[in-house]
């Protein structure tokens, strides 16, 4: 019995060990510039999709002063937080959560757990992630780290070059987009100790919510959302590491986002 406890605490420490050494080695591959990485943004300019609300309006670049006139060149923008790749805060929709700025520095690094749920959408565009999809990502690649943020693919960035049709609006204005299910959210917040979730679309709620309950239980509990997420069909399911950037609006409800993966 004692040499069992033994050999497990051995085994224990040896994959604690392994698990430091391998987040150590891929530092340093970053600090020598050899490291995979892959950059999960898209690049912000007028054609960029954003949250078809009535008040919101797509970015617009201005130029204030140019080499051949002024010796230097300089623009000003003008853009919603919800535009292009972004990041929502915990303020977004949950009165006294934390705003963009006040998110801890610790929680922009973790590991990336990528759900492919695309076959699931080829058959409907309205499709919310269901607990089983979560489930079988842990049966093939193990349990959700701690620290993880999730990031669901659907497969909806193949159409971000046409914003008719990435927000996929019908005749009557319903938008037609998959998301996470109310119930996937829950089940994150409650059973596992994750810092975030993103999509490949314009919302983590699906297009047809119209009261975006998993914006309220995830910003109700503190976590942060990431949507319009790039190139997620380059991106391995399991084994990347993620660093966000958010631009530090003061009291922003969320803003653009450069998101970078380090391969494995
Ligand atoms: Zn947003």
């Amino acid at each position: 019995m004692k040499s069992l406890i033994k050999a497990i605490l051995v085994g224990l420490a040896l994959s604690i060990g392994a698990g430091i050494a391998g987040a150590d080695d891929r530092f340093q591959l970053l600090f020598s510039g050899r490291a995979k990485l892959l950059d999960l943004t898209y690049p912000i300019n007028k054609g960029n999709a954003y949250w078809p609300g009535s008040a919101y309006f797509p970015f617009t670049l201005k130029n204030i002063a140019n080499i051949d006139k002024d010796g230097v060149y300089s623009n000003s923008f003008s853009m919603p937080e919800h535009l292009g790749t972004h990041m929502d805060a915990p303020s977004h929709f949950v009165k006294g959560q934390l705003s963009l700025d006040q998110i801890p520095l610790t929680q922009l690094f973790g590991p990336a757990v990528v759900v492919d749920v695309r076959q699931k959408v080829d058959k409907n565009p309205d499709y919310q992630m269901s607990i089983q999809d979560l489930k079988g990502w842990e049966q093939a690649h193990g349990l959700i780290p701690d620290g993880a943020i999730i990031l669901m693919y659907t497969g909806w960035g193949e159409r971000w070059s046409d914003f008719n049709s990435y927000r996929n609006r019908d005749a009557q204005g319903n938008l037609h987009f998959p998301g996470y299910s109310p119930e996937v959210a829950q089940f994150l917040i409650k059973e596992k100790s994750i810092y975030g979730i993103g999509i490949d679309t314009l919302s983590v709620d699906y297009g047809l919510s119209k009261d975006f309950k998993v914006h309220h239980i995830c910003h109700g509990a503190g976590k942060y959302h990431l949507e319009n997420v790039a190139n997620l069909d380059k991106m391995p399911a399991n084994g990347a590491y993620l660093i966000l950037a958010p631009i530090k609006i003061e009291g922003g409800s969320g803003g653009p986002t450069r998101i970078y993966a380090v391969l494995p």
